[in-house]
């Protein structure tokens, strides 16, 4: 068994985040250490005002006892960070890991907008993070915050991918994970030969919460247990599909729980 460390928010009700990360990373056959980097009574999507608790005070407590008790984590996915205090709490311990895989998620913002509650400094710290990162997953919205390019829905993705690589180390792989072509979407990052590579299904109708942290969640783990990027993304695409398949069949009532996660699961304990 591999552990992995997955860092991100704990949304009580909702389904997405880390509630969605840990049967996912466990059914890939991890030790999961769970971190929740805030605690939110439902995610942000429907719900109104969620009771929040910010864990700063409690992170460093954490790092102090994990490292007094020699605990060492062999991958980590960083997902939902929340404030450049904790942004910078986390770089600093990752930093001073021996990790084999660093994946993060650099959640800041989507559909051309940053998130309620950050701004220009929370950017920058989530730049200092993913500098250590071996595959970053940002979406076009944090592709283009990231790197100060105009957002537009449809980038020029070779352009954007290029100048993420150059936030990131000499081996590190930047995929933007809501690429459109045609009528898919999936993920796009540059080939060993610099070209754009794509994987994608068919987009299917509607909108889910989640869909990026399931993604996420299934990348790391896939790359974890040594799947190389394509393969990884490949199958991540494939069964994400099948996830908003699920949800869409189940004709659910409350539209703001995250995506059904049963034939992922059954995907994931399949693979080989
Ligand atoms: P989030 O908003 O949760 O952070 P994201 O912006 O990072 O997500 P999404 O747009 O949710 O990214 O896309 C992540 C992946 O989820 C896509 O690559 C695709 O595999 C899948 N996906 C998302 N929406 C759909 C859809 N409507 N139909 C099919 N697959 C989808
Ligand atoms: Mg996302």
């Amino acid at each position: 068994m591999s552990s992995i460390l997955v860092a991100e928010d704990l949304s009580a009700v909702g389904g997405i985040s880390l509630s969605a990360a840990v049967p996912v990373l466990t059914a890939l056959q991890y030790d999961v250490a769970a971190l929740p980097t805030s605690l939110l009574s439902t995610h942000t999507s429907g719900y109104g005002r969620p009771a929040v608790v910010d864990l700063a005070d409690w992170l460093p407590r954490v790092f102090q006892h994990w490292t007094q008790a020699q605990l060492n984590f062999d991958a980590a996915l960083i997902g939902y960070v929340g404030s450049v205090e904790l942004c910078q709490q986390l770089t600093t311990y990752l930093t001073e890991q021996p990790l084999a895989l660093l994946v993060v998620d650099p959640v800041l913002g989507d559909l051309g907008e940053l998130y309620s509650g950050f701004d220009q400094h929370y950017v920058e710290a989530m730049r200092q993070l993913i500098r250590h990162a071996d595959v970053i997953l940002p979406n076009v919205t944090e592709a283009s915050l990231l790197t100060g390019r105009p957002y537009t829905s449809q980038p020029d993705l070779a352009a954007t991918l290029r100048a993420l690589a150059t936030l990131m180390g000499p081996k590190g792989h930047a995929v933007i994970t809501d690429a459109v072509q045609d009528d898919q979407i999936g993920c796009a990052w540059l080939d060993e030969t610099g070209q754009v590579a794509f994987v994608g299904q068919p987009r299917l109708p509607g909108h889910y919460n989640g869909t990026g942290d399931v993604l996420a969640a299934v990348i790391a783990g896939l790359l974890g247990r040594g799947f190389s990027l394509t393969r990884s993304l490949e199958l991540a695409s494939q069964w994400l599909n099948l996830a908003v398949a699920e949800t869409l069949a189940q004709h659910r009532s409350d539209p703001r729980q995250g995506i059904a996660l049963g034939a992922l699961l059954r995907a994931i304990l399949t693979v080989d």
